[in-house]
């Protein structure tokens, strides 16, 4: 069977759900039994999100072959079994940068080059590369909403797209937002009216719509909807707020939306999905049996939890494998600096230190983690928060005054954290750091060892600075376990430090490679590990 299509398209406000719709349609599919995958086509200009800043764009997710991608893929990969690459995601950036090069190469032989076929066919040529004999469906979602103008290209492609395979190939599902109007004690339709009327004006007819509202929407107004959007009532599907993303999927199905699929789609009918262990962890995650673990997150931008997406989807998977939930306390670095840690960490039963650039709050996260190694708190650190383990020992622990990592401090006589030797010479932004799926080597008898319960792990990783060699022999003798290798041994990815209840730092970031169904063995342990501590 060729690979069928689905679309999906957003009306009226961004962050209503869309990567979450489109995600659970794959869980939907997948536990039919069909294989699938879920594309990204971004409209805006930068070529990845790997320059964007975390306050317009949120966490960057890496995927396996070292893509820096939209958060949304991280969403793809958690709520199905596939595996995202860089093809998962692809930008007006890539495909503008792609087709100026061409040009300049002359290879549309004096031809004028316009976004209708140009653009326009790249852009399928890009969804294409996902249809294969081995994807029974490809998911693509399109960012943005309908009627913005640099979506427009897109829209257009995935119209021609629909065409060219055929009615039964390819389904639009449209996802809007039904607003609830206190003053009028009504939920209003227009906007979505109004979102239809748009796609139809590029020639989009949807087959499927999907209406994100905060509270549930009465049979009078699927109808009314459904007359409007030339649907069948069944063909709107109604999805209101929930207290867990991973219930999206079973609200969906009970809505009808997967036979709506198989059947548009003509799929062959196969089992009935089985959503049971689906189900078991969303009862967890609604209602674990053991209470509650506080453990706290030190970071810079806690006002802005998107900024760390997969940190806390790692923590929702640990808190249900564990059946506890996990109240994350978000506490500012650069604040935790100016008082004493004891004020923020001291009702905390785990710190976490995640990744990150810039000197802004470091100086706070070593204090932190100086508070959790000498109070044995359980202490998790990611990337950067790895970095700042290795300072925070070297300095109180090995006695090397004034260590630092040379990005914060280029003189420091102690750069226990230094930049790799390929990144010496790379001056370019963007795609130019250590990405992607990296092996290590554990070493037996340490916390991470036994988390993983294996030797050999591959974890993703994304830094341009490493733990200094050079300084090795001496933090060892001070105590300090370097738990992880790369094969060659060159590589420290992981360290840990005795005599604690939990003490792991790792130079990758695992919290990409947690899913609900198969939650992280670090995020596992250490939240076991705050939990005996509370207890
Ligand atoms: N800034 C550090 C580096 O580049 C850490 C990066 C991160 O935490 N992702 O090495």
């Amino acid at each position: 069977m060729a690979s069928k299509l689905i679309f999906v398209t957003g009306g009226v406000l961004s962050s209503i759900g869309k990567g979450i719709t489109a995600s659970s349609i794959g869980t939907l599919l997948e536990s039919r039994g069909f294989k699938v995958t879920i594309q990204k086509l971004d409209p805006y200009l930068n070529v990845d999100a790997g320059t964007m800043n975390p306050y317009q764009h949120g966490e960057v997710y890496v995927t396996d072959d070292g893509a820096e991608t939209d958060l949304d893929l991280g969403h793809y990969e958690r709520f199905t079994h596939a595996t995202m690459k860089r093809i998962n995601n692809v930008t007006s950036g890539q495909i503008y940068q792609e087709i100026i090069q061409k040009e300049r190469k002359g290879e549309f032989l004096g031809g004028t080059v316009q976004v209708i076929p140009h653009v326009t066919n790249l852009i399928k040529e890009k969804i294409r590369q996902l249809m294969s004999s081995d994807v029974d469906v490809v998911i693509v979602e399109v960012g943005g909403t309908v009627g913005d103008i640099e979506g427009l290209p897109f829209l257009e492609a995935i119209r021609q797209l629909g065409t060219e395979v055929g009615r039964a190939n390819a389904i639009y599902v449209h996802v809007t937002y039904v607003p609830y109007v206190k003053a009028a004690g009504e939920l209003k339709t227009k906007p979505t009216q109004h979102s239809v009327k748009e796609l139809r004006a590029i020639g989009i007819q949807p087959d499927i719509i999907v209406c994100r509202a905060e509270r549930s929407i009465p049979a009078s107004v699927k109808k009314k909807i459904a007359l409007f959007a030339n649907l069948k009532e069944r063909e709107v599907i109604t999805a209101k707020d929930l207290s867990t993303i991973y219930e999206v999927p079973l609200v969906l199905k009970k809505e009808g939306i997967d036979e709506l699929i198989v059947e548009k789609l003509q799929l062959p009918a196969t089992k009935d999905s089985d959503l049971s262990k689906w189900k078991e962890i969303v009862h967890r995650i609604k209602k674990p049996s053991k209470g509650t673990v506080r453990i706290a997150v030190v970071g810079k931008y806690v006002e802005l939890p998107d900024a760390y997406k997969s940190i806390i989807e790692s923590f929702v998977h640990a808190g249900a494998a564990n059946d506890v939930k996990v109240e994350i306390k978000w506490v500012s670095a650069e604040e935790l600096d100016e008082k004493e840690p004891e004020e923020f960490l001291s009702d905390v039963c785990g710190v976490l230190v995640p990744g990150g650039f810039g000197e802004r709050g470091v100086e706070g996260k070593i204090k932190a983690v100086q508070f959790a190694r000498e109070n044995k708190i359980p202490f998790f650190g990611i990337c950067l928060g790895m970095q700042c383990a290795v300072i925070e020992f070297a300095r109180n622990v090995a006695g090397l005054e004034g260590a630092h990592s040379a990005e914060f401090d280029s003189s420091t006589k102690y750069p226990v954290i230094d930049l790799m030797e390929e990144q010496k010479k790379v001056s370019e932004k963007g795609g130019t750091m250590r990405l992607g799926a990296y092996p290590c080597v554990l070493k037996e008898g340490t916390f991470s060892f036994k988390a993983y319960g294996k030797k050999e792990i591959s974890e993703r990783h994304r830094h341009r600075y490493e733990f200094n060699n050079k300084f090795k022999e001496v933090l060892e003798k001070a105590g300090l376990v370097i738990a992880g290798t790369s094969p060659d041994g060159k590589l420290v990815e992981v360290v840990e430090v005795k005599d604690h209840p939990w003490f792991v730092a790792v130079q990758y970031h695992p919290e990409f490679k947690s899913r609900p169904r198969e939650p992280h063995p670090l995020f596992v342990d250490f939240v076991k590990a705050a939990m005996e501590i509370s207890s």
